[in-house]
C-alpha cells in the first residue's frame, strides 16, 4: 500500500428532513448567499425549504448556475459576493452548483486572475470561504470531496482543481430530494459514481485489500440498484442507498494509499469541452475502449474485478476480460447511456480536436503510471467510435 494521508472534514447530515437542520449549521449572523442551478431547485419546492429554515438569517441568491458549470457565471457570483458582504455560501444543487461554489468560494479570497486556480490546478489556493451544501443529486461525490471542475467554453477548456481548503463545511444528504430527478440524471450519477470507483479501483500494481473489498461493495450495489432506482423511482431506501454509495465513491475513503488513474475523466472533460455531452455519458464512452486497450497492464485487476463485481470466474483470462468489458458496456446500455462517440455526433475528424485539447490541457501523461501519453488517447478513442 501507498502512503497516505486522509483528512475529510465534511460534517454529513443524512436523511429525511434534514434540510431544517440549516438553521443549526450555519452560523447565527452569517450572511448567506444561496447558490443554484437552472430552476428544478425552485420548481421542486427544496429552495422553499432551504428559506424557511433560514429565515432568521440575512439571504441573497444567485441562480443561473449551469450544467458543466461556466467560468464566467462564477466570476458574477464573486462579485455578488463583494457587494453584499457575504460571509457563508450555501449550494444547493448538483455537482454543477456545488463545483461552482468551491470555485467561487476559493476566487473571492484569491488576490491574482481566479484563472490561476484552474491552471495551477489549485495550488495556489491557501483560502476560501466557509460553504455548506444541500444535494440533490448523487453523482459526484463533490459533496464531500475538494475538487471542482470549471468548463470555459471562451478557452475550449474543462480543467479541475482541488485544495484542502475546499472541503464543504456541511453537506445535507435527502434521499427524498432525488425523487424529481429525471432518469437522465439518475442514470448519469449511477454511471458517474460507478466511474469515479473504477477509477479508483482498477488499477495496479494492487495490494489495497479493504480499500479494494469498499470499492467492490459500492460497484456491485450501483449495479444492483442502479435500473431499480429506474423502475421504481419513489423507493427510499434505494435512493437512500444510491446517495450514500455516490458519496463514499469519492470522499477519499477507497482513494487512499491506492494508485489512481483518472484517465478516463481526463480525456471525457475534453469531449464535454467539444461538444457539451454530459460528463456521465462521455465516461461511458471512454471506460470500456480504456479497459480493452490496457487489458495488459491491468490485467490481474481486471480479472479480480471480474470474480468479485460480476461473478465471472471462468474461461481464459482473456475471454473473462472480454466477458467483464462487456458486462460494463451492457450496464451502462441498461442505464440508458450509449457508449460510443458515434452516439453523440462524434466522428473520427473530432479525435484529432480531442487529442490536441488533452496535448493544451497539459494532460499527456495520464493513467496511475502517467504511461498514457496522446497517442495511447487518440488509440482508445479511435477504438470508441
Ligand atoms: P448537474 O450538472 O449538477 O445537474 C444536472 C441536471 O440535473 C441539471 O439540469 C439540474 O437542473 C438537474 N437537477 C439537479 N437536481 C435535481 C433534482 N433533484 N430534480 C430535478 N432536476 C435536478 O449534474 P451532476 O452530475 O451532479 O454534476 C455534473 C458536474 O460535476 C460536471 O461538471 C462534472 O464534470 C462535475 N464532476 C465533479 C466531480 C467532483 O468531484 N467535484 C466529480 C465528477 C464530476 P437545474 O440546473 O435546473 O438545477
Ligand atoms: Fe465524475
Amino acid at each position: 500500500m501507498k502512503n497516505f494521508d486522509f483528512r475529510n472534514p465534511t460534517h454529513i447530515l443524512f436523511g429525511k428532513g434534514r434540510i431544517a437542520d440549516l438553521k443549526d449549521q450555519v452560523p447565527a449572523d452569517a450572511k448567506v448567499l444561496i447558490l443554484y442551478g437552472g430552476g428544478s431547485a425552485e420548481r421542486t419546492g427544496v429552495l422553499a425549504q432551504v428559506r424557511a429554515a433560514l429565515k432568521s438569517r440575512t439571504i441573497v441568491e444567485f441562480g443561473g448556475i449551469e450544467p458543466n458549470p461556466r467560468y464566467a457565471t462564477a466570476l458574477k457570483a464573486v462579485e455578488v459576493i463583494a457587494n453584499n458582504d457575504i460571509t457563508f455560501l450555501l449550494a444547493v444543487g448538483g455537482g454543477s452548483v456545488i463545483d461552482a461554489t468551491k470555485f467561487i468560494a476559493a476566487a473571492t479570497l484569491y488576490d491574482g486572475d481566479a484563472w490561476d486556480i484552474l491552471t495551477s490546478r489549485g495550488s495556489v489556493v491557501k483560502r476560501a470561504m466557509p460553504f455548506g451544501t444541500v444535494l440533490t443529486l448523487p453523482a459526484t461525490g463533490s459533496e464531500m470531496n475538494s475538487g471542482s471542475v470549471i468548463t470555459n467554453p471562451e478557452k475550449g477548456a474543462k480543467l479541475p482543481f482541488m485544495s484542502a481548503v475546499t472541503y464543504p463545511v456541511f453537506s445535507i444528504l435527502d434521499p427524498e430530494l432525488t425523487y424529481t430527478l429525471p432518469p437522465r440524471q439518475i442514470a448519469n450519477g449511477v454511471a458517474d459514481a460507478f466511474v469515479h470507483v473504477i477509477e479508483q479501483y482498477l488499477t495496479y500494481p494492487s495490494a489495497a485489500r479493504v480499500q479494494d473489498g469498499f470499492a467492490e461493495t459500492l460497484l456491485r450495489t450501483l449495479i444492483e440498484l442502479g435500473p431499480k432506482a429506474l423502475e421504481t423511482p419513489n423507493d427510499y431506501d434505494i435512493r437512500a442507498n444510491l446517495m450514500w454509495t455516490a458519496t463514499l465513491a469519492l470522499n477519499g475513503l477507497i482513494g487512499a494509499g491506492v494508485p489512481q488513474d483518472w484517465a478516463s475523466h481526463m480525456i471525457g472533460h475534453e469531449i464535454t469541452a467539444l461538444n457539451d455531452t454530459d460528463h456521465a455519458r462521455t465516461l461511458a464512452v471512454v471506460l470500456p475502449a480504456l479497459m480493452n486497450d490496457q487489458r495488459g497492464p491491468k490485467r490481474e485487476k481486471l480479472l479480480q474485478y471480474a470474480a468479485n463485481v460480476w461473478e465471472i470466474r471462468d474461461g481464459s483470462d482473456d475471454a473473462r476480460i472480454d466477458a467483464v468489458i462487456a458486462a460494463t458496456r451492457e450496464f451502462f446500455e441498461k442505464m440508458g447511456i450509449k457508449t460510443r462517440l458515434g452516439d453523440y455526433d462524434i466522428a473520427a475528424p473530432e479525435i484529432d480536436r480531442i487529442v490536441a485539447a488533452l496535448q493544451d490541457h497539459d494532460m499527456t501523461a495520464l493513467g496511475e503510471h502517467s504511461a498514457i501519453a496522446p497517442d495511447d488517447a487518440r488509440r482508445i478513442l479511435e477504438t470508441a467510435l
